[in-house]
């Protein structure tokens, strides 16, 4: 039997805080769609602080490339201790102290700047790693693509572009968005089709929720909540998602087999393979909602 087409759609999986179960929906509903639509799917991990969908998924890594941002290198023989770099620079990375330029490169972002208004010529650019891109493939056939920020190194934001370039327009992308609000998720979540948002059924799962989809409104992507662990009795996201006209998108029920198996590294489809069939169902809701937005935009 032919294979079937996937749909070329980019989908951010996201969460208001941690710990509401967003690698494991991502990377659960990486698997499901991977069974649907074999060789045509590929997840990115974008969370570069902790990246740990490779413990869910297990891909094998056959690359590995090096994320840089250029930094300045400052020549103390020809410059002439003007303090014009310190004054553009806007992160407080380079400073002028008494005969000396002192540089921080863990707070530099590499505008170039600083080399931009040097008159002397004293600044050259050179490249630092910030970060690595993992390139791999699952067992299954999963295409794989996580990025991982340096220990220590604050910038995440090179490091989420430098995955979210691997993003294919002819193939179904999943993408496990950094969790919060800030920077990062927001850089993750932008350009995407749609953002599954997953919250736990609680006041402070709620009071998450609300800033999660506040953020995606203003991005202009559209999103869905997927509430895990259901059943704690908490009605608060049902009537939000109502009151707000967002749509519900499925219900994963608190279920110690998924823990258990969670802790152990496995997914919900090892855990619970009819989860597969909900996973597919709640991807068939988000295309449904993707092709009502692009009628309305039209
Ligand atoms: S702008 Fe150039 S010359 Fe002036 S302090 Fe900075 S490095 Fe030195
Ligand atoms: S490249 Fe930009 S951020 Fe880095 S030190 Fe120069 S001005 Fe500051």
């Amino acid at each position: 039997m032919p294979e079937q087409q996937c749909p070329c759609l980019t989908i951010a999986v996201a969460a208001g805080k941690g710990g509401t179960g967003k690698t494991l929906v991502s990377t659960s509903l990486a698997q499901a769609l991977s069974t649907l639509y074999p060789g045509q799917v590929q997840f990115l991990d974008c969370d570069v602080e902790e990246p740990n969908a490779h413990l869910l998924l297990r891909p094998e890594i056959s690359a590995q490339d090096p994320v840089t941002v250029l930094v300045p290198e400052v020549d103390l023989n020809v410059c002439t201790r003007c303090g014009r770099c310190a004054d553009a620079c806007q992160n407080h990375a380079i400073a002028v102290i008494r005969q000396a330029v002192v540089t921080f490169p863990e707070l530099c972002s590499g505008c170039g700047a600083c080399a931009y208004v040097c008159r002397a010529g004293a600044i050259r650019e050179v490249p630092r790693q910030v970060g690595t891109v993992h390139l791999g493939r699952t067992a299954d056939g999963l295409e794989f693509v996580a990025g991982e920020l340096n220990v220590g190194d604050q910038k995440a934001t090179p490091v989420t572009h430098a995955v979210k370039r691997h993003t294919r327009r002819d193939r179904l992308s999943i993408i496990d968005a950094p969790p919060g609000t800030a920077c990062p998720m927001q850089e993750t979540v932008d350009d995407s089709d749609f953002c599954l948002l997953v919250t736990e059924p609680t006041p402070f799962g709620l009071s998450d929720l609300r800033l999660a989809v506040e953020t995606c409104r203003g991005l202009g992507v559209p999103c869905g909540v997927l509430v895990n662990r259901a059943g704690s009795g908490f009605d608060g996201v049902d009537e939000y998602c109502e009151a707000e006209g967002l749509p519900l998108v499925g219900r994963i029920e608190q279920d110690r087999a998924i823990a258990e198996a969670y802790s152990r590294g496995h997914g919900l489809l090892a855990a619970r393979p009819e989860t597969g069939d909900l996973l597919l169902a709640v991807f068939a809701r988000i295309e449904k909602l993707i092709v009502q937005e692009v009628s309305q935009d039209d």
